[in-house]
């Protein structure tokens, strides 16, 4: 038995990060940059205009020139070629080029209007309200670097670089297959005795949502042989997910199968609860996880060994989930020799965050996970107490009913 931060480490030793390929800009989403992304091109590419107003020269200004004639109008994606003179203006709108020899603009708030003439309030300094050539993004910058997920703004970025396509790291291939004679897939009645097969449908979306590309081998009864042919197709995969039959009894094939196939066994059992009959072991460059049957466990299990894995194969920078600190509203009473993953769900008071677990705990439905948008990590023999124990609640992502605290 080895504990969480054992098994982590574990796992991550054996992780082989994945090739890159190039990935056109709108498949992009979700993925991890290959390369550190140095932009070609400046961004802005001109000079030009951060307010609607007219553009003058700041230098004239400054010697007293209040009044100007207004000579051209430039809208956005209008380029002026003529110098402007001395005297002279240029009505201008947000993101038009600057015409040549002007270098600040003054707003259309500060200015007084007459037909041809313009007469400005104040004075105005070079470079006001104008956005430089290269200002957000310098040729030759570094935007992001390499394992950084490609998420809206980092898409949008290099969309404003010109980019088309972008060079993203392989998505793992990940195999996924349930184990248990009692299990029917979805779509089929239950006859007596049998459960429909729900772990297939975790570990996927938990897949998808860690940037793999799952695909469900399907349903294997408790028999060694069928358990051993399902394994070695899916052992050309990048990753394999098994569900069930890890643990001690009599039709726990899982084990043995991997051990016929000639999968190294790495770990068998990991101090925490959820999820203590889970197993682990490599096959060639291929990771083998034996998830535990417990709908619960096997998806606590993706959480926080499946995920960080394929997030690293990945080369992802950040492969852990954030942590906050958040206040106890009930008792949370420690198991020996055990670290427990309660599935919680988090409130957001004048104190900060507090937390409330999500119903039974040992319920072997998914469903104290469904609304879990953490999970509290309870230390080994944690002798808990009353409410107000304050503990590391995992985040599991999610949205809040709470509006965020913006002014009134
Ligand atoms: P096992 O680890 O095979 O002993 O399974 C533990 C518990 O999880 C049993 O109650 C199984 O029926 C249940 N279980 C195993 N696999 C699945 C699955 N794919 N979907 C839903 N429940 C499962
Ligand atoms: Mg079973």
């Amino acid at each position: 038995m080895v504990t969480i931060h054992e098994a982590i480490d574990i796992v991550l030793a054996s992780v082989n990060p994945l090739p890159s390929e190039e990935a056109p800009l709108l498949h992009a989403f979700g993925r991890s940059a290959a390369a550190d992304e140095v932009s070609a091109e400046p961004v802005p590419p001109f000079d030009n205009s951060a307010m609607d107003g007219y553009a003058v020269r700041a230098e004239e200004v400054a010697a007293g020139r209040r009044r100007f004639r207004v000579v051209v109008e430039v809208p956005a994606g209008r380029w002026v070629d003529r110098e402007i003179g001395a005297g002279e203006a240029a009505r201008i709108m947000t993101g038009a080029p600057l015409p040549p020899g002007l270098d600040a603009v003054v707003p259309f708030e500060v200015v007084e209007e007459d037909g041809d003439a313009v007469t400005l309030s104040a004075d105005v300094r070079s470079g006001a309200n104008v956005r430089r050539a290269g200002e957000s993004v310098a040729a030759g910058d570094t935007v992001f670097l390499r394992g950084t997920v490609l998420g809206p703004a980092e898409i949008a970025l290099l969309a404003a670089v010109g980019r088309s396509t972008i060079p993203v790291m392989r998505r793992p291939r990940v195999a996924i297959i349930a184990t248990g004679s009692e299990l029917v897939p979805v779509g089929r009645p239950l006859s007596p005795g049998r459960i429909h097969d729900s772990n297939s449908y975790g570990s996927y979306g938990q897949v998808l949502a860690a940037g793999g590309e799952p695909v469900l081998l399907g349903i294997v009864g408790d028999d060694p042989s069928e358990t051993r042919r399902l394994l070695s197709r899916a052992l050309a995969y990048d990753v394999v997910l098994t569900s069930g039959g890890v643990s001690v009894g009599k039709f726990d094939f899982v084990k043995e199968a991997l051990g016929d196939l000639g999968v190294d066994l790495r770990f068998w059992g990991v101090a925490m609860r959820p999820g203590k009959h889970l197993a682990f072991g490599v096959h060639g460059r291929t990771l083998v996880f034996g998830l535990p049957g417990n709908p619960m466990a096997a998806m606590v299990g993706v959480e926080v060994f499946v995920r960080p894995a394929l997030l690293a194969m990945q080369s992802r920078v950040g492969i852990f989930r954030p942590v906050v600190t958040a206040v106890a509203v009930e008792s949370v009473k420690g198991t020996a020799a055990c670290t427990e993953l309660r599935r919680c769900r988090l409130m957001r008071g004048d104190e900060g965050w507090s937390f409330g677990t999500t119903g039974p705990q040992g319920s072997p439905a998914p469903r104290s996970m469904a609304s879990a948008q953490g999970l509290a990590i309870v230390p080994p023999g944690y002798p808990g107490g009353e409410a107000g124990e304050r503990l590391s609640v995992m985040l599991l992502e999610g949205s809040a009913e709470e509006r965020p605290p913006f002014p009134e």
